[in-house]
């Protein structure tokens, strides 16, 4: 299905690498201008950046910590004024600091919840405004079938996702009003920098745990942040849909 998105703005955060980069790349197909959200590696935003153009898209890497409420602030009103609005959020940035409860110090626990649960509030509640303002809004947030199913040393990323699934709910009731929708999206096992450790234990989990017998690509997760965020969506909201390959 070939989505129209000309003359909306995307911003999607954490999106030089992994599936936020896929994210960005399918947006840059639509006739969106995407926003490059990165925190640490400018040269890899911009170089996804200038992906997006190379195809014909509208793109540029935009600097902010998502942890950081004043830096999401200033990169959502930067945006604003660039573009003079901002249609499309999608909360892709996230890390993992996998441990076992007992070696789990606070500082493990924090940054987790910081980035991934955090980053989702400072940057929903920024972008709100202008969408409330002009009526129409698309939030979607990378979950994960962590929120959904139990996993040793994950306590504090699966408790991440599991607020991010709360949230999605609550969220999508409180907007829904106003023309706004707000849906995650929870992938299972996809090859990325964030799984590698995962992936290199994974040889029985692909054989036995994953009905598709193979381990996800960014690439499975893009499409349906684009339909999401389409016309085609519009009477879709509070919804966490799993991209799993039946891992679940
Ligand atoms: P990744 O580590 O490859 O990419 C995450 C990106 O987020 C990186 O570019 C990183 O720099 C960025 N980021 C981290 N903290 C940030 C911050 N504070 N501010 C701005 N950017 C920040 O991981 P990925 O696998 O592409 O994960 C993307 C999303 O998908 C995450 O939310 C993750 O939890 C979720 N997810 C991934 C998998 C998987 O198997 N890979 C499964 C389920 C859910």
């Amino acid at each position: 299905m070939k989505v129209d998105l000309a003359g909306k703005v995307v911003l999607v955060t954490g999106a030089s690498r992994g599936i936020g980069k896929a994210i960005a790349s399918a947006f840059g197909e639509t006739g969106a201008a995407v926003v490059v959200n990165y925190r640490d590696n400018q040269a890899r935003a911009e170089e996804t950046a200038g992906e997006i153009e190379k195809q014909g898209g509208t793109a540029i890497a935009w600097r902010a910590d998502v942890a950081d409420g004043d830096q999401v602030q200033a990169m959502v009103e930067g945006i604003s004024s660039r573009f003079d609005r901002l249609d499309i959020l999608v909360n892709n940035a996230g890390i993992i600091r996998d441990l076992l409860l007992l070696q789990m110090e606070k500082q493990d626990w924090a940054s987790v919840l910081e980035t991934n649960l955090f980053g989702v509030y400072h940057c929903s509640r920024a972008v709100l405004k202008g969408m409330v303002m002009r009526r129409w809004g698309r939030i979607i947030n990378l979950s994960s079938i962590a929120s959904l199913h139990g996993g040793r040393g994950q306590s504090n990323y699966a408790a991440s996702k599991g607020a991010i699934n709360a949230f999605t709910r609550s969220l999508a009731a409180e907007v829904g009003p106003k023309g706004i929708t707000v849906n995650a999206v929870a992938p299972g096992l996809i090859a990325t920098d964030m799984s590698r450790g995962v992936l290199a234990l994974s040889d029985n989990v692909v054989r036995e745990r994953i009905a598709l017998r193979r381990v996800g690509k960014p690439a499975d997760v893009a499409p349906l942040a684009v339909f999401l965020a389409s016309e085609a969506a519009s009477y879709i909201t509070g919804q966490i849909i799993q991209v799993d390959g039946g891992m679940s």
